[in-house]
């Protein structure tokens, strides 16, 4: 792994716009965070998976402060969650009561939301899913779907993720799909995609439910001659009534980076 001699070294790779999307005011503020150890490289949007293989020594000191903030806001969520009702909650977020826990069906399968935020269930519980799971038992405004669907940046509250949506999210599905698309199939029917018939012409149209209110439907198409593959993800138009658009994004891209690294081990 390579190490930055100076900020201008991490300088260097930056797009330069100032955006703010890593949190800091400038893109010399944040090549400065990262060159301190203080932000990992890879909370710029826009570093290729290539620059940050070869920098990725810079991770581990930023893991435990990314680790400190992620427990720290878990903590604060869960702390929420222990002030509100769940059995009255459930029916409006598309669930049931029993034995204490507000059940979720995620990806089809039974998660446990317990009074102190403990999430149960059979299957192993990925960091990533916890806090929008959170979030929509304590801000789901939950609305019934509408049944229209509409791609992220059509979402209402999508204006300032959109962009980030297309880069990090659908372009990891895409190329998941790309490299193997059965393996693609195979991923998403065991997330109980469940397949429809003929969405948009897509050659696999599946639907999945990362939340009861919140279905995603994926709509992908292989190359033919002369076309290139394309990939496009669909929301209800309710989404963002039901999930934060922050948590939206989240959860899409933390499914879209898993999926490839089952990829990969997949082979
Ligand atoms: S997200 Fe990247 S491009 Fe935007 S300000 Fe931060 S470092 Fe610069």
């Amino acid at each position: 792994m390579t190490k930055f001699k100076t900020t201008m070294d991490v300088f260097k790779l930056l797009e330069k716009t100032n955006c703010r999307k890593c949190n800091k005011p400038t893109c010399l503020a944040f090549a400065a965070a990262v060159f301190q150890g203080q932000v990992p490289l890879s909370q710029c949007p826009f570093i290729d998976e290539t620059i940050l293989k070869k920098y990725g020594s810079q991770k581990l000191e930023y893991e435990s402060a990314f680790e400190q903030d992620y427990i720290k806001v878990l903590a604060q969520l869960k702390d929420r969650i222990n002030q509100i009702d769940l059995a009255s909650r459930a029916e409006k977020l598309g669930g049931k009561f029993s034995n204490g826990r507000l059940i979720l069906k995620i990806f089809g399968k039974d998660f446990g939301i317990g009074k102190n935020g403990e999430i149960s269930t059979d299957i192993h519980v990925n960091p990533w899913i916890v806090p929008p799971v959170l979030n929509y038992v304590l801000s789901s405004k939950g609305l019934p779907l509408t049944g229209s669907w509409v791609p992220f940046r059509e979402l209402e509250t999508s204006r300032d993720w959109a962009r980030f949506f297309e880069h990090q999210c659908v372009g990891s599905f895409k190329q998941v799909a790309d490299t193997n698309p059965s393996f693609f199939r195979d991923i998403m029917e065991l997330f109980n995609g469940r397949p429809v018939q003929n969405h948009y012409d897509a050659d696999i149209s599946l639907i999945i439910h990362p939340l009861p209110l919140v279905p995603m439907l994926i709509c992908y198409n292989r190359p033919e001659e002369g076309l290139e593959s394309d990939l496009n993800l669909f929301f209800d138009t309710t989404a963002d009534k039901n999930l934060p658009i922050e948590n939206i994004y989240t959860l899409s891209t933390g499914l879209a980076n898993m999926f490839k690294k089952l990829a990969k081990t997949h082979g």
